[in-house]
């Protein structure tokens, strides 16, 4: 068994869980947070399982761009190019899915 197996993340890519789809393309896969910190708060993963934004970025630094990408596009479309990028990596950080996802914060003035 890997650690996919059992990833939460990795059943919502294969559509095991529900979610609402924001975003889709081969490697990639958007969706709103369950529960939004902001008017706008999507997740933005790679459909591959990798367990953070560092394992990410140096098994696949395209892919990482690639979402960077992705979340300006949302931004532009929703809140003038303007959005907070959030990458929590372990747990004291806050990470609680150990499958990498950018937070993507935007569609209204954000607090400091
Ligand atoms: P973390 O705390 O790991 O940085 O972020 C995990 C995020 O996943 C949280 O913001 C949480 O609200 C979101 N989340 C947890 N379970 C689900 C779920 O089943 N569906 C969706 N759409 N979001 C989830
Ligand atoms: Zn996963």
């Amino acid at each position: 068994m890997s650690e996919a197996d059992d990833c939460l993340f990795c059943k919502i890519i294969a559509g095991q869980i529900p979610s609402s789809k924001v975003y889709e393309d081969d490697t990639t896969y958007a969706f709103y947070d369950i529960n939004p910190k902001a008017k706008v708060h999507v997740l933005i993963v790679p459909k591959r399982h990798y367990a953070n934004v560092a394992e990410l970025a140096a098994a696949d630094p395209a892919e990482l761009a690639h979402i960077v990408e992705i979340a300006q596009r949302i931004a532009d479309e929703r809140f003038h190019g303007a959005y907070r990028l959030v990458f929590n990596t372990g747990l004291d950080a806050g990470q609680t899915v150990f499958h990498v996802h950018a937070h993507v914060l935007t569609g209204e003035v954000l607090d400091e």
